[in-house]
C-alpha cells in the first residue's frame, strides 16, 4: 500500500514537473489533474476485470497482474484453488461411499421429505423393480405398493422392520425382503431392504425338522406305551407275552434306528471334511456292504432273498472316512431291498468313470420313482412311499445321509429312476480322492475282474 502510495506521487510529482516546465503553474495542475484522472481510470480498469473474473472464472483463469490488484487476484485464486481442491475431495469421498453402498447386498434407499426417491442403489432396483432414468423423484408408495409396506409407512412407527414379498417373488421361487425405514434429517427418510428368504426358509426347515422327529418319536412310543399297558393289565399267556415283547422290541428297534440317523446327520454337519490321506479300500468296503445287503434281503424276502450283484469293477482306494463312505453306500442297497419286490434284481458295483472319478452305483428292478418326487428325495423325512418305508425300517432320513457323504467327499448323488421299471442311484466320487492299486485286493469278497452274481441262498 505504501508502495502505491509512493508511486502515485511520484507520478504526480514528475506530471506537475514537466507541467511546470511547460506552462508554469496551470501547466503543473492541468498535467496533475491528467495523471489523477489517467491513474484512477487505468486502476478502474484493472479492479473490474479483478471483479469480472471474481464473479465467473474459475482458480485456473485468474488474471496475471502486477500491484495491488494483481495481488488480491492472486490470493483469490489461491483461495479459489483451495476451494477447489475440497470440493474435488469431497466428491471423491462421496463417490466411494456411493460405491461402498452399491457394493452392500442391502437395498439402499434414500427418500426425501415428501417421501420421494433421491437415490437407490443397484440391489434395491432389483428388489423392487426400480429404474434410475424413470423412478427417481417417484413417492415411494407408487412403487412400491404393497398395502403391508403403505401401512407401515403410514403408521410412523418405525421401531421395528416388516416382511413383504419382492418384485421378483413367485409362487415358484418366493423371495422375503425385510424392509426397515429409519427417519432422518428433516422429515427424509433411510429405507434399507434385506432379502430374506434364506432365513425365513431356513426357520420354516427348523420347524418342519423338529415337527418330523416328534412324530417319528411319538409314532412308536405310543405303541410302545399301549403294550405296556396291555402287559401290565391283561393276564397274558407266555405266547402271547412272548409276542408283545417282540412288537415292543420292534418299535424300540425303530426309535433307536432313528437316533443312530440323526445323530449321523449331526456329526456329517458338525465335522470338518474328511481329510485327503486317509485310504479307505474299496474291495472291503463292498465286502462289508455284500454281507449287510444280503443278511437284510434275506431278513425281509426269507428265505432265498433277491437277486443282489456285487461288481467289483474298480479296485483301488478312496481317501475319506470309512464309517462314512459304507454308511452311505449301505444307505443305497438297504434301499434298493427294501422297495424292490422279492422277484427283483439288484446290481452294486464301482467302476472307474472317463474323467477320473469314480462311481459307485446300486441299480434295481423295483417301483421306480417319478420324476417330480426326485429332486426331492435328499430332504430329510421326504417320502414316496411312508408306508412302505416304516415297514421295512425305513427314518427317512436316509438319502440325506447319502448326499452329505457325497458332499462332504467332494462328489455328488445321482438318481436315475424310471416308474414301474427301476432306479439307479450313483455316489460319485472325485479323482482327487481316488487312488487306483496296482495288485487287486485278495480279501475281497467278490471276484474283482469279474461280475459276480450272489443271492442270499447262495451265501447263506
Ligand atoms: P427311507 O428311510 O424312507 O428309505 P430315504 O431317504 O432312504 O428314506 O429315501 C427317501 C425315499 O425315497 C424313500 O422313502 C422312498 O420312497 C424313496 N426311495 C429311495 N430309494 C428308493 C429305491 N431304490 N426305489 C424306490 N424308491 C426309493
Amino acid at each position: 500500500m505504501l508502495w502505491r502510495l509512493t508511486l502515485f506521487l511520484l507520478i504526480h510529482l514528475a506530471v506537475g514537473v514537466a507541467g511546470w516546465w511547460l506552462a508554469n503553474a496551470a501547466g503543473a495542475l492541468v498535467g496533475m489533474i491528467i495523471a489523477s484522472v489517467c491513474w484512477f481510470v487505468l486502476d478502474g480498469l484493472r479492479g473490474h476485470k479483478v471483479a469480472r473474473w471474481l464473479r465467473d472464472g474459475s482458480a485456473a483463469d485468474a488474471p496475471r497482474m502486477h500491484g495491488l490488484w494483481g495481488e488480491v487476484a492472486d490470493r483469490a485464486r489461491r483461495a479459489l484453488r483451495l476451494r477447489e481442491q475440497g470440493v474435488r475431495d469431497a466428491d471423491a469421498r462421496l463417490d466411494e461411499f456411493l460405491t461402498a453402498i452399491q457394493a452392500s447386498p442391502i437395498g439402499v434407499v434414500l427418500l426425501d421429505g415428501e417421501g420421494r426417491i433421491e437415490w437407490f442403489n443397484a440391489i434395491s432396483a432389483l428388489q423392487f423393480g426400480f429404474d434410475t432414468s424413470r423412478d427417481l423423484g417417484q413417492h415411494i408408495g407408487n412403487l412400491v405398493r404393497d398395502p403391508l409396506f403403505a401401512l407401515y409407512d403410514a403408521g410412523g412407527d418405525f421401531k421395528h422392520d416388516i416382511v413383504m414379498p419382492g418384485r421378483q417373488s413367485t409362487a415358484q421361487r418366493p423371495v422375503r425382503l425385510s424392509v426397515h425405514l429409519h427417519p432422518y434429517g428433516k422429515g427424509r427418510k433411510l429405507l434399507l431392504a434385506r432379502d430374506v428368504t434364506a432365513v425365513e426358509q431356513a426357520e420354516v426347515m427348523r420347524r418342519d425338522f423338529v415337527a418330523n422327529v416328534s412324530h417319528e418319536i411319538r409314532t412308536p412310543l405310543t405303541v410302545l406305551a399301549g403294550f405296556v399297558e396291555t402287559l401290565q393289565e391283561l393276564p397274558l399267556g407266555a405266547d402271547e407275552r412272548a409276542h408283545y415283547l417282540m412288537l415292543m422290541a420292534q418299535q424300540a428297534q425303530r426309535m433307536q434306528t432313528l437316533v443312530n440317523d440323526l445323530l449321523t446327520l449331526s456329526r456329517l454337519e458338525g465335522s470338518p471334511s474328511p481329510c485327503t490321506d486317509q485310504w479307505t479300500s474299496v474291495a472291503q468296503l463292498l465286502e462289508s456292504c455284500a454281507s449287510e445287503g444280503q443278511a437284510l434281503s434275506r431278513l425281509l424276502y426269507p428265505p432265498a432273498g433277491q437277486q443282489l450283484a456285487f461288481v467289483d469293477g474298480w479296485d483301488g482306494d478312496i481317501a475319506g472316512t470309512r464309517v462314512e463312505l459304507l454308511s452311505a453306500m449301505s444307505n443305497l442297497v438297504s434301499n434298493a431291498i427294501r422297495y424292490s419286490p422279492t422277484d427283483g434284481q439288484i446290481t452294486v458295483s464301482w467302476s472307474l468313470v472317463d474323467d477320473g472319478r469314480v462311481e459307485f452305483a446300486v441299480e434295481d428292478t423295483g417301483p421306480g420313482i417319478a420324476p417330480e418326487h426326485v429332486s426331492r428325495l435328499t430332504e430329510r423325512f421326504y417320502r414316496v412311499d411312508s408306508s412302505r418305508s416304516r415297514e421295512t425300517g425305513g427314518t427317512g432320513l436316509g438319502l440325506a445321509i447319502v448326499k452329505h457323504v457325497a458332499q462332504r467327499h467332494g462328489g455328488e448323488l445321482r438318481i436315475d429312476s424310471q416308474p414301474g421299471r427301476g432306479s439307479r442311484f450313483a455316489m460319485l466320487l472325485p479323482a482327487s480322492r481316488v487312488r487306483a492299486r496296482a495288485t487287486p485286493a485278495l480279501n475281497s469278497a467278490v471276484a474283482p475282474d469279474q461280475r459276480v452274481e450272489t443271492t442270499s441262498t447262495a451265501l447263506s
